[in-house]
């Protein structure tokens, strides 16, 4: 399918118009960036390992009635979405305290919380991405009272589908990101969900281990990035194991000689 014109080049993902009007092409880059991109790196395989995972949550997402923004997946790195009007708020669910919320707050990491948190970001690079209340969102136009509503709700059972769906492969969903855009309709505007879900926007745990399989392994400079975002594609049955030499190009095993000499 041909390319248009980029429309905007994000830090993890590139924009371009889509073959139709009304859609775009959403391409998954390898970059890797963290703290307001102070930390920047490229982490081969991401992209494609991403695309992948985001594909599979928004389709079980859109099953359970959900609307996304996916029309489908293309190829390795890209899918056709539709172009929606981006809400510029950032929607924060958190299951368990950690992050930024330990750090502003001082709640001991792995707090249990007693029912989902839901924040907002403002979005915003240049400010960092500020954490804003309702009436801020309400006051300066960013959505309507009815629109947060709506969100809040989606939000509450996205979260409640994704940790059903996480805990059958033995993982925990600490805390997450979602964005919305409008839709056009008809002339009216309709809610959708937007951008991706992967690895990059929630954190993960293991159940037993609490090993992090997600962009805290970047972030926290923990070492073997990708082989945790495919952990996570091969619990949800996603990716095979013969699959990641051929299709992500990760480097072969390496034969190990057991044999003290
Ligand atoms: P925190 O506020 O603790 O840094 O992040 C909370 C959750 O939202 C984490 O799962 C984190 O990955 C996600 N998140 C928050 N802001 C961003 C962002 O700007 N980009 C991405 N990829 N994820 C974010």
């Amino acid at each position: 399918m041909n390319k248009g014109k980029k429309i905007h080049e994000g830090k993890a993902k590139i924009l371009y118009e889509g073959p139709e009007k009304g859609t775009a092409i959403q391409h998954f880059k390898d970059d890797a960036t963290a703290f307001n991109n102070l930390k920047k790196s490229s982490v081969e395989g991401k992209g494609v390992l991403n695309n992948r995972i985001s594909e599979h949550i928004l389709n079980s997402l859109n099953q359970i009635g959900i609307k996304t923004h996916l029309i489908k997946r293309l190829n390795m790195r890209e899918q056709l979405i539709k172009l929606v009007e981006i809400i510029p708020v950032e929607f924060i669910v958190r299951n368990i305290a950690t992050g930024s919320l330990t750090k502003k707050l001082g709640i001991p990491d792995g707090t249990i919380l007693s029912k989902p948190l839901i924040e907002y970001s403002y979005k915003n690079d240049q400010l960092g991405d500020p954490l804003v209340a309702r009436e801020h969102i309400i006051e300066f136009n960013w959505a309507s009272s009815l629109e947060l509503d709506l969100i809040k709700d989606y939000c509450l059972r996205i979260n409640d589908f994704m940790q059903g769906m996480f805990r059958g492969v033995g993982i925990k969903l600490v805390d997450f990101k979602l964005e919305f855009g409008r839709l056009d309709k008809a002339g009216n505007k309709e809610i959708i969900l937007a951008d991706e879900i992967s690895p990059d926007t929630c954190r993960l745990w293991d159940v037993q281990s609490e090993k992090k399989l997600d962009k805290d392994r970047f972030r926290k400079d923990l070492g073997n990035i990708i082989q945790a975002y495919q952990e996570v594609a091969r619990r949800l049955g996603i990716m095979h194991e013969e699959a990641n030499i051929s299709e992500v190009q990760f480097g072969k095993p390496k034969a190990v000689n057991l044999k003290k000499k």
